[in-house]
């Protein structure tokens, strides 16, 4: 194990999970979404797994998710409990999305027999539904299977490639696969007409805010005629994870709003027909994206917009006046050792 991946193992030695009820879903509501171009209501259902298998390896240093995972057994039954909670909230909308805070291919997630019987649910009201997991989960075998329960619906795998630069996804992020893995399980999906949605980190660990907005343009580039979705992550900063170490130290600073819609724009113009997203969690905090107080709101506001029309006019008459810092940031960050903070 190299010097990182064992820095993010240690790092997890002595937390506590948030919850110790393995019955406890970790949430679920409505929200927007866009599906065959239109804006519809989709259902979020976020499961309380035993946690990523990465993660409990040694895990991505950018990722605090294990926190709401149990980090111990969670039985098939629990699972199938969490998901009864789920049901009694759901109104038949058509758009699910499943999170499980690591992969729902994994079998130590979550056992086939139980995929089979959430998507077999599901699948009797839904046209699409959407779940996540890492490239060596995504086997012939197990996307057949589902295939077979889901038939003519939608189906929809997210994959955190986070940077087509095996790198920085090495180096920086302790991600422990390569893009030639993504583009293997990415010809698996297709052979069996999945839908790909990539998930693209904008801001790395160790990497200035130009170094990071190149990265996620030249990342968009390069799966642009693979992917169906992009969804840009902006780096949170997470608890008991290698970025929240670096930011509690002055060493790392979330991406500003500004980069994130430089991202957006550009991504469009390069890939068109790709449907580009990006959810910004905790935005506008300083654990977040954030550029200053006075802009915040309206920045995150057009690109949760932009996410749903798909329309890069809603940044046009954008702006305030510390763009100029940000400006001025692009130009010096490379000069100075490690990331410039807040003054
Ligand atoms: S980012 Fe994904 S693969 Fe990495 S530790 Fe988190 S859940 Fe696991
Ligand atoms: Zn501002």
């Amino acid at each position: 194990m190299n010097e990182l991946a064992q820095f993010c193992r240690n790092l997890k030695k002595d937390f506590t999970p948030r919850t110790k009820d393995p019955k406890k879903l970790v949430g679920c509501w409505s929200e927007k979404d866009v599906l065959d171009n239109k804006i519809v209501d989709a259902f979020v259902i976020i499961f309380r797994t035993k946690g990523c298998s990465w993660a409990l390896e040694s895990g991505c240093s950018m990722c605090g998710y294990f926190n709401d995972s149990m980090w111990d057994e969670v039985s098939d039954n629990d699972l199938l409990t969490q998901f009864d909670t789920a049901m009694n909230k759901y109104s038949g909308q058509k758009f699910v999305k499943i999170f499980t805070s690591g992969s729902f291919l994994d079998d130590e997630e979550v056992r086939s027999k139980v995929r089979k019987q959430i998507l077999s649910k599901l699948a009797e009201t839904a046209d699409k539904v959407s779940v996540e997991s890492r490239p060596e989960y995504i086997t012939d075998k197990k996307i057949s299977e589902i295939k077979k329960n889901f038939k003519s619906k939608i189906f929809e795998v997210g994959v955190g490639l986070e940077t087509a630069n095996d790198i920085t996804r090495e180096r920086c992020l302790n991600k422990g696969f390569t893009f030639d893995d993504y583009k293997k399980a990415v010809k698996t999906l297709k052979k069996y007409s999945v839908k790909l949605k990539t998930y693209i980190l904008v801001k790395p660990p160790f990497l200035t805010e130009k170094e990071s907005l190149e990265d996620a343009i030249n990342t968009v580039e390069k799966i642009k005629k693979i992917t169906d979705t992009i969804s840009f992550n902006p780096t949170n900063v997470q608890r008991n994870t290698l970025v929240n170490y670096l930011w509690q130290r002055k060493k790392y600073r979330p991406p500003w709003l500004f980069s994130i819609v430089e991202i957006l724009k550009e991504s469009k113009k390069i890939a068109p027909d790709v449907l580009i997203k990006c959810d910004i969690a905790g935005g506008g905090g300083i654990r977040g994206a954030h550029n200053c107080k006075d802009c915040d709101r309206q920045y995150i506001k057009a690109i949760e917009d932009f996410s749903l029309n798909q329309d890069i006019k809603v940044f046009q008459d954008l702006d305030c006046d510390c763009k100029d810092k940000w400006l001025d940031l692009l130009d010096i960050e490379g000069l100075t050792f490690g990331s410039i903070n807040d003054i």
